[in-house]
């Protein structure tokens, strides 16, 4: 067995070529010999046990035109170490990650909204042996799972609550009373789901939300330890803080709640039981009520009557202000603005310049505000990213026998 393999080559020499390749790329036997300070045999002894056990894998080095080339060696790409997945609310997506922590494979496929998160929790984990098998990655060393799922949820009359049958309205709720927010039941499905993918595995399972873990993804696909605020305008307005490339939680996984920012503290109650929320003037559906535009296609073609500029430029007021705030809490180097809104003609311009113009000038100096991306397997990715960036190399070597 692989894992048997992989504990007898543990040894102090071993685990120091394991510690120069990790985050290393490919390199010689040579360097990883300056790196350790081993001896020429004692580095090549090692690499052929770890060659053997299949933790590490040759690649030719590209040719210079000077002298032999040599082998390099690197981590192994055929090897997951860990895995990301997440549980949209159309769409599954799930990401692979190499022990260096580099994604060698993603997929995603489109989901039921209307079925349950574990539902959605067994496609993932069916489409994560799939995409292996295609990719040839062997899933026996995967050392940790990172699931990304919508939540906090906010249970409400109006319809807002997501999953199972609880969309309809809440038979004890009461217009202007404030709705529960239903951290009891969202810990349950996360724990179901955890328990699930952690049985297939055999590993410790994270679930956390989908949106903070595609801030990570926005973050990492920019450069390592970056800081970065990422803002999704869609059906719902979220986001996330990453601060050295990890996202922000905070107590119960809430931190980047912005679309329950107030932006008007004695306005309208929202689902969440605040007031005058950013997700009731920034979401699409908010928008689209107030043109009555049936989608977004109907209202990118009235773009230019007066009233649909004018609740789109409210949008983007209301969400730059927001912006603004986070560039004062969180300091970031990019501001990534993602989501069906952002790509309304406008809107992020519109945002930006509010945000630059309210912001204490500090803030902006080397700010960048640009599109974040559209690949629906970032949250994923994210997740993978996030799962992968908490293992030590070395851990697999003792796993079986600590
Ligand atoms: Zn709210």
């Amino acid at each position: 067995m692989e894992d048997t393999a992989a504990a007898r080559v543990s040894t102090p020499t071993v685990d120091a070529v394991l510690g120069a390749l990790y985050g290393a790329g490919a390199v010689s036997r040579a360097e990883i010999g300056a790196t350790t300070g081993l001896s020429r045999p004692s580095v090549s002894a090692a690499v052929a046990e770890l060659l053997a056990a299949g933790l590490v894998e040759e690649i030719a080095e590209p040719a210079t035109g000077r002298g032999r080339p040599s082998r390099l060696v690197r981590l192994s790409t055929r090897r997951a170490d860990a895995v990301g997945i997440e549980l949209g609310r159309a769409h599954v997506a799930v990401a692979i990650a190499d022990p260096a922590g580099r994604v060698a494979a993603t997929a995603a496929i489109d989901s039921d909204p209307t079925t349950s998160l574990l539902d959605r929790a067994v496609a993932a984990v069916d489409l994560i042996e799939e995409t292996a098998a295609t990719h040839g990655i062997e899933l026996a060393a995967v050392r940790r799972v990172a699931v990304g799922t919508p939540g906090p949820r906010f249970v409400s009359a109006g319809g807002h609550g997501t999953g199972g049958h609880g969309a309809g309205p809440s038979p004890t709720a009461r217009p202007e009373t404030p709705a529960a927010f239903d951290v009891a039941r969202l810990e349950r499905e996360r724990t179901a789901v955890a328990t699930l993918v952690g049985r297939r595995f055999d590993v410790p399972v994270d679930v956390g939300n989908n949106t903070r873990w595609t801030a990570v993804a926005e973050a990492h696909r920019r450069g390592r330890d970056l800081d970065l605020v990422y803002v999704r305008f869609d059906e719902g307005v979220g986001g996330g803080v990453v601060e050295h490339g990890e996202a922000a939680t905070g107590s119960i996984g809430a931190a980047g709640e912005i679309g329950h920012v107030p932006v008007d503290p004695l306005g309208a109650r929202c689902a969440c039981g605040g007031r005058g929320c950013l997700e009731l003037v920034a979401s699409l559906p908010a928008i689209l009520r107030a043109v009555r535009a049936r989608d977004l296609d109907d209202l990118r073609d009235r773009i230019d009557e007066p009233d649909v500029r004018a609740a789109v430029d409210r949008a983007a007021t209301a969400a730059g202000g927001v912006v603004a705030g986070l560039l004062a809490i969180a300091n970031p180097a990019i501001v990534a603005v993602g989501g069906a809104v952002a790509t309304i003609p406008g809107f992020t311009t519109r945002l930006g310049e509010v945000a630059r113009d309210a912001s204490p000038d500090w803030a902006t100096i080397d700010l960048l505000i640009e599109p974040a991306g559209t690949d629906r397997v970032l949250g994923a990715v994210g997740a993978a990213t996030a799962a992968a960036a908490t293992l030590d190399v070395l851990v697999p070597l003792r796993r079986k026998d600590a």
